[in-house]
């Protein structure tokens, strides 16, 4: 083993079932996009299915196709679509399309005459996030649009959604004022005769931290992964969730330098006194964020050790001081840390951005090690 990701499934299941005893009657959709935040889409997939959630949520289409290839027949919604993206397939494959404005109502009309089956639509309301969705002032011609393909038999409109800008920050003005733009524009929908199934707008902060906000539906990405999205409230524990991911690499060498020895591109740190040096075989391409470089937290020989000089493509270097270490050993970088681990969390704050981002951007060299529920 040079660099593994190692999946604790029955976290990913356990983390589901934590988050669906929180929100009552509303439905729990695991959102599996970017291949499960890193985690490997497919048997995360089955890991939160397993602990209830009845719905999935990608990104794009490919994610939701190669779901139905690898056997889900749930409720799979699919949202962000580009004109002349596969609308026929996901139709065929009985996904759920988000439809934001009129050109991708009238692509999925389209490809629902095609295919000659209903297409079932969730239509997405700007709020206020200022990125995808109708913004109120198109809302009620999209709303009428839909309802008029809903007439001609080309769709079922099942649901009414959308998206927070600022759930992680508790208090914010923006978060209420969402809320009720979605009201106002839900109760128009309503009104001109949309009968939605579910009615969604919360992804793991609302999920967490805001129970008014679950409405039918709440959708969960990074909790179910184990991670808080609202650190400086609390960690994974105290909302009753579990880290999934530990990534671990055995170190490719270890060796004696003397005080005043470069090390890495840049000579960006040298060893203040003789020292011993771990080469962790793990670098940028691998996702280590290159920001990284002096500042990332690495369990080795028993400790918590910091990088020394820069990360590159392949590699890296661990100060161990006079630690011994041989190569072969094991380094953790991050893991769920009961162990005295860092976690993706230390990670994020050490370079100044968020766990979403740590887990998510492991590279396809980093084999995925599944363990658990829904392990193959
Ligand atoms: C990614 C995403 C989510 C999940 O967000 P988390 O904060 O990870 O729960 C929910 N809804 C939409 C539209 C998303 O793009």
């Amino acid at each position: 083993m040079r660099a593994e990701a190692r999946i604790d499934l029955d976290a990913i299941r356990d983390n589901i079932a934590a988050i669906r005893a929180r929100v009552g009657s509303a439905a729990v959709m695991s959102v599996v996009k970017s291949n499960a935040y890193g985690h490997g889409m497919v048997p995360c997939a089955r890991a939160a299915r397993a602990g209830g959630a009845t719905w999935l949520g990608t990104a794009v289409v490919e994610e939701a196709l190669a779901l139905r290839a690898a056997g889900d027949t749930g409720r799979v919604l699919t949202w962000l679509w580009a004109p002349g993206d596969a609308f026929e397939d996901a139709v065929r494959a009985d996904v759920d399309i988000s439809v934001s404005g009129a050109w991708a109502l009238r692509e999925v009309v389209a490809a629902a005459r095609a295919a000659e089956r209903p297409a079932r639509v969730h239509l997405k309301a700007d709020t206020g996030l200022g990125r995808n969705g109708c913004t109120p002032a198109d809302w009620p011609a999209l709303v009428d649009a839909a309802l008029k393909a809903e007439a001609d038999g080309s769709v079922e409109v099942v649901g009414l959604w959308s998206h927070f800008a600022c759930a992680d920050e508790p208090g914010h003005p923006s978060v209420p004022a969402q809320l009720d733009e979605f009201v106002a524009m839900l109760a128009h929908a309503e009104g001109r005769g949309v009968t939605p199934e579910v009615r969604h707008m919360a992804n793991s902060p609302a999920t967490l931290l805001l129970p008014d906000t679950h409405f039918d539906l709440v959708r969960v990405g990074l909790a179910g992964y184990g991670l808080s999205p609202v650190p400086e409230v609390g960690g994974p524990a105290d909302f009753g969730l579990r880290p999934a991911m530990t990534l671990a690499a055995n170190l490719a060498g270890v060796k004696r330098v003397p005080a005043g020895h470069g090390v890495s591109y840049g000579h960006a740190w040298i060893a203040p006194r003789d020292t011993n040096l771990a080469l962790i075989p793990t670098g940028y391409a691998d996702g280590i964020p290159r920001h990284a470089s002096n500042v990332g937290p690495v369990q080795v020989a028993g400790r918590r050790r910091t990088i020394a000089g820069r990360v590159a493509m392949d590699q890296f270097v661990v100060d161990l001081g006079d630690d011994e270490a041989s190569a072969g050993d094991e380094a953790i970088l991050f893991g769920p840390g009961d162990r005295g681990e860092p976690t993706a969390e230390d990670w994020a704050v050490a370079i100044g951005t968020i766990s979403y981002e740590i887990v998510t951007r492991i590279g396809a060299r980093v084999p995925r090690v599944h363990t658990g529920t829904g392990a193959s």
